[in-house]
């Protein structure tokens, strides 16, 4: 059925439409921006991690075992949620459907955890974590790039970081295996390195498993002249025993 559309409100609802879909993803509350102010509010709710490597802890500003054991090349890590229900099922359909109006909202959720604010300020280059040239063909775009974007355009350096190619799954593997693993698979570009002399970098990344690529990634911004470099991601695997 057709309602008369003299005034062009149909057009202006379709305006509205392409930026608000209609129901919550999570309670599918009708209508609502993708993630409704209370499911926000009640799955997004801050937690403190550890400063290091953003496990939850039970007091803020605190840093964990592993963090206070290993010199770590992140000065800083922190994450908006845990990766688990309800926000691995929304990463899966920002990531693997190619759905990236999903950035906004999920960079709202980064920008506004608590200690996001000041990282996001001090921050002279925002740098997503790369894919690899295949992995990129296979998506059609980086995730975290977009994040990144969302965060703050005029800031961020896609350019800057290169993922030389794909490292074999880490999980089960000790931490300084992993690290060895990835050694070589994350580099500056050479080109881009003068740029980096003495700035602070922000990395962005939309899920932080074990840390291991964050590490490798900061590891090769320090070497390549960066004076700090920290790391903001949307979610954080929770600890499933022991890392
Ligand atoms: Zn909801
Ligand atoms: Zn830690």
């Amino acid at each position: 059925m057709h309602t008369p559309d003299a005034h062009g409100w149909r057009a202006a609802g379709q305006r509205v439409l392409a930026h608000l879909p209609s129901q919550c993803a999570i309670c599918r509350a009708w209508p609502a921006q993708r993630v409704c102010d209370a499911c926000a509010a009640r799955f997004a709710q801050p937690r403190p991690r550890c400063t290091g490597c953003a496990l939850p802890l039970p007091a803020p500003g605190l840093r964990c075992g592993a963090c206070l054991q290993a010199p770590l090349a992140l000065q800083t890590c922190v994450a908006a949620v845990d990766y688990a229900w309800p926000w691995d099922g929304i990463l899966a359909q920002f990531k693997f459907h190619a759905d990236p109006g999903w950035a906004a909202m999920l960079a709202g959720l980064m920008a506004s955890t608590p200690w996001a604010g000041p990282l996001l300020d001090a921050a002279d280059v925002l740098v997503p974590v790369p894919l690899s040239r295949e992995r990129l063909r296979a998506r059609g775009f980086n995730q975290s790039l977009l994040l990144a974007r969302q965060l703050g355009a005029r800031k961020t350096d896609a350019a800057l970081l290169l993922r030389l190619h794909d490292t074999p799954a880490q999980s089960g593997l000790a931490r300084a295996q992993r690290l060895r693993n990835l050694a070589g698979a994350l580099a500056v570009e050479p080109l881009r390195a003068p740029a980096l002399q003495g700035r602070q970098v922000l990395l962005v990344d939309d899920v932080m498993t074990t840390g291991a690529t964050l590490q490798a990634a900061a590891l090769a911004l320090r070497q390549a002249g960066a004076a700090q470099v920290s790391a903001l991601v949307l979610a954080r695997t929770p600890p499933a025993g022991a890392d």
